[in-house]
């Protein structure tokens, strides 16, 4: 019997800045690294490490500034990583189309899928009735595939076992559903981060992408908050979330 999971984000790596010898500057000390790191790139533009304009002066002040002016480029210095598990396929098919990630993907050549689970549209887990229709759906996905997988193993003449379950796989793995869970690894400068959450945060996008659009943005928000604060988190009617910034 197929299994339900959820959604959970993790960040697993994130920028360190490491100041360099020789210049007189320290970023204030309530400062992220991605955040000293995002400074320390636009002073260098001007070599205005000497913080002239006191309007300006505060890390927090001069990254504000950089959002309001639009000079986006310094944010690609900084990045996050987060490992995503409980996500469907069809979402991570939207999430990948974001092209300045970096991606790594579970394989579904490589893992057979009772060792992942699958995700319940949120509209249909409130429903107890259509709940039982989709897993059942789901059942009767996993037994074809399963009986694809045995009848091409028996059948396909290549010798080597890893290759011939891997061919087996990835034409039994046609039949598998979008709800299908998979888990992946994205690593994104912050530039990239703010563009998805933009776009995919929004009450327009897929519930489930704006779920994980939402997730991401609150992590980032713990780990820089100065460059993603502008991003409000407001309920919508249905009690999910979506967010929005006068930015992005
Ligand atoms: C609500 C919603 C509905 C959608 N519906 C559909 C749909 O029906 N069908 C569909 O196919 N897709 C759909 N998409 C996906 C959408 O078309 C984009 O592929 C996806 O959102 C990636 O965003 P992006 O194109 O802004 O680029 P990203 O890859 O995230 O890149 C960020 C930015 O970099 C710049 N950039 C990146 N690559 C290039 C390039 N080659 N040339 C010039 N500038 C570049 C652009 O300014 C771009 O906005 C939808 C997205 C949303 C949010």
């Amino acid at each position: 019997m197929a299994q339900a999971t959820t959604l959970a984000v993790q960040l697993i790596a994130a920028t360190e800045f490491r100041p360099p010898h020789g210049v007189d500057w320290t970023a204030d000390e309530t400062a992220s690294d991605a955040e000293a790191l995002v400074e320390f790139a636009g002073r260098a533009c001007y070599e205005s490490f000497n913080k002239p304009n006191p309007r300006t002066a505060s890390n927090k002040a001069y990254l504000r500034h950089i959002l309001e002016v639009g000079h986006d480029a310094l944010l690609e210095h900084s990045t996050a990583t987060v490992y995503i598990t409980g996500l469907s396929r069809s979402a991570s098919h939207e999430l990948v189309r974001h092209r300045h990630f970096s991606f790594s993907q579970l394989s579904q050549r490589y893992v057979h899928p009772d060792e992942t689970r699958v995700v319940v549209p949120e509209l249909i887990a409130r429903d107890e009735e259509l709940t039982r229709l989709f897993m059942q759906a789901i059942d009767e996905s996993r037994f074809a595939y399963d009986e694809i997988l045995s009848s091409l193993e028996g059948r396909l003449e290549e010798a080597n076992a890893l290759l011939r379950k891997k061919q087996a796989r990835q034409a039994a793995r046609a039949v598998l559903p979008n709800a299908t869970e998979t888990r992946i690894v994205v690593t994104g400068n912050y530039r990239a981060w703010r563009h998805f959450i933009g776009a995919r945060a929004t009450e327009q996008a897929d519930e489930e992408m704006r779920g994980l659009a939402i997730a991401c943005l609150k992590l980032l928000q713990e780990q820089s908050p100065v460059l993603f604060d502008d991003f409000h988190i407001t309920a919508l009617p249905d009690g999910s979330e979506m967010a929005s910034s006068p930015y992005a």
